[in-house]
């Protein structure tokens, strides 16, 4: 399987795609977000770092989150099986730094989906997920930081994955459901491996 980039503002749903492409195509799966919560969790000097930043809706360093994110692929990337990155690259520095780092290894991109929802939808979603998770960085005013930092920092990346000719874009208002999502988006992936049709 290609590596897969899962790419979206908070509340596009790219730890709950990640998951069910994880499920069905047995892939190794890096969420940074979920890297960062857990090295919070456990009180590492990690987590002391990436606190302050989190929690202000501000991004964590870059090349502190390019060291973090090799560490975590060479322990995951299983040969042939394919890596979902889910929250990287964020920034342009990050997506150089990866591109390089696979192909260091001999390895790839493969494909960047984008998940494009508006930005009432994500606001309703997160608001909701404050309720049901409770995580500290869900409430509308860091909310709002998140997406002027994702309009800021991540979008303009949608352009270097179009330059690099892997970008494949699904449209929430087009879907309308997470069923309509999930069937193109698996569609989409075993059209890019070559895969007989299986939804
Ligand atoms: P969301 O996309 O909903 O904001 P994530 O779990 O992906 O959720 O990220 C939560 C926070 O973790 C971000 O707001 C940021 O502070 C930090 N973070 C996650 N991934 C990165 C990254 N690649 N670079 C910098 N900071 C990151």
């Amino acid at each position: 399987m290609k590596n897969i980039i899962i790419f979206g503002a908070p509340g596009s749903g790219k730890g709950t795609y990640s998951e069910e492409i994880k499920n069905r195509y047995g892939m190794g799966h890096i969420s940074t977000g979920d890297v960062l919560r857990a090295a919070i969790k456990n009180g590492t000097e990690l987590g002391k770092i990436a606190q302050g930043y989190i929690d202000n809706g501000q991004l964590i360093p870059d090349q502190l989150m390019i060291d973090i994110l090799a560490k975590q692929y060479d322990s995951i990337a299983v040969s042939g099986k394919g890596v979902i990155f889910d929250g990287f690259p964020r920034t342009i520095a990050q997506a150089d730094a990866l591109k390089q780092m696979l192909a260091e290894r001999g390895h790839q991109l493969g494909m960047m989906i984008e998940l494009i929802v508006s930005e009432d939808v994500l606001m309703e979603r997160l608001l909701r997920r404050a309720q049901l998770e409770g995580r500290a960085d869900d409430n509308e005013e860091t909310i709002r930081k998140r997406f002027a930092v994702y309009h800021s920092q991540t979008e303009p990346l949608s352009k270097w994955f179009a330059a690099e000719g892997i970008r494949h874009t699904f449209d929430w208002s087009v879907c309308k459901t997470k069923e309509g999502m999930l069937e193109a988006i698996f569609k989409e992936i075993e059209k890019e491996n070559g895969l007989g049709r299986m939804v």
